[in-house]
């Protein structure tokens, strides 16, 4: 992505930024340095691991940024997106960039996406009080298939599964369709909106593009709202600010909590946790996340996807994740 670091060192900034907040980790240094690239900020990887109290280490083409006993593990892959944070994977909305000992991640990506994973205390507080669960399509809208199912009874089946499982750990949750009828994606937003939602977690699963492709791919993905001036991890970029990134760094430390422990349920493929501008995730002004519970198309993870099992661990997977969540923001002062 970025292809000459001559202009980087003609323009390049050496500023450092404040924090005011004391680090979950306890922090070894007050400042991180920025270089501004073509207009864009671009924080050093090592003073991101000095600020948290971890070291970095550069070597090949990847940065690792760890604490001494390797309970925290991050590592970034240069010239990529993709970032592995203590085993679950990641995209970033840039690339990670190197030049010699040296690596840097931009400002936004660290702002909104590892700063919230690495300091609970980035996160917005806010109630528990009603979890809204959204099963994707219904009616004539029947998503993916395969012999076996239709997306739509699938992913109702899992909502209500999630739904009783959150209703036994004391959660107030109410679902966007519990029947087999079409709802616009907008009116499971207005939805959502009117009865106060806290959190919004819609259930999909997914199709590979072609048969062809199909054998071939299968697994987890969890998204969230891409930040306001970032890219998708599938494309699109848009710098308008809105309902959706409200809770920017709620969202993505929602969707990693949820995303991790489903994957530890189902031992799935990590397909990673992406960012899109999805319009339930576009307009909802609570924390939200879309979950692709895995492949129908997939000839193993299809049919498994149907199973009692798989349902349960992907249920439990979720309010485990939330749990989480909560647990993070309650510990918050
Ligand atoms: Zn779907």
């Amino acid at each position: 992505m970025i292809r000459s670091f001559k202009y980087l060192a003609l323009t390049s900034l050496v500023l450092s930024i404040s924090f005011l907040a004391l680090t979950l980790l306890g922090s070894s240094s007050s400042s991180i340095r920025y270089k501004a690239f073509n207009k864009k900020r671009f924080v050093y990887l090592r003073d991101v691991a000095s600020y948290y109290g971890l070291s970095c280490w550069v070597e090949k083409n990847r940065t690792f940024i760890h604490n001494k006993n390797k309970t925290w593990q991050i590592t970034f892959i240069h010239d990529k997106k993709e970032v592995s944070f203590n085993g679950v994977k990641l995209y970033l909305t840039d690339s990670i960039f190197n030049q010699g000992v040296q690596s840097y991640m931009s400002e936004d990506d660290f702002w909104l996406t590892i700063d919230p994973l690495l300091r609970s205390k980035s996160l917005k507080k806010h109630s528990a009080k009603t979890i809204v669960i959204d099963p994707g399509h219904g009616g004539k809208d029947l998503g993916g298939n395969n012999r076996l199912a239709n997306e739509k009874d699938l992913v109702l089946r899992m909502a209500k599964r999630t739904a009783d499982l959150f209703r036994s750990r004391g959660y107030h949750v109410i679902l966007t369709r519990s029947r087999d009828v079409n709802m616009a994606l907008q009116e499971r937003v207005n939805y959502a909106q009117s009865i106060g939602a806290s959190l919004f977690i819609s259930i999909h699963s997914n199709m590979a593009p072609s048969a062809k492709a199909a054998p071939s791919i299968h697994g987890l993905e969890t998204f969230c709202m891409t930040p306001a001036g970032a890219s998708s991890t599938h494309g699109g970029t848009s710098s308008v600010f809105m309902p959706g990134n409200r809770y920017d760094r709620n969202n993505v430390a929602l969707a990693y909590e949820v995303h991790r422990s489903i994957i530890s349920r189902t031992k799935s493929n990590d397909r990673g946790i992406k960012r899109a501008r999805f319009l339930v995730l576009k307009q909802i002004s609570c924390p939200a996340i879309l979950i692709e519970t895995g492949f129908l198309s997939h000839p193993r993870e299809g049919p498994r996807l149907l199973t009692n099992a798989y349902q349960n661990a992907i249920a439990t997977g979720i309010v485990e994740g939330v749990d989480n969540y909560y647990r993070r923001i309650r510990a918050m002062k």
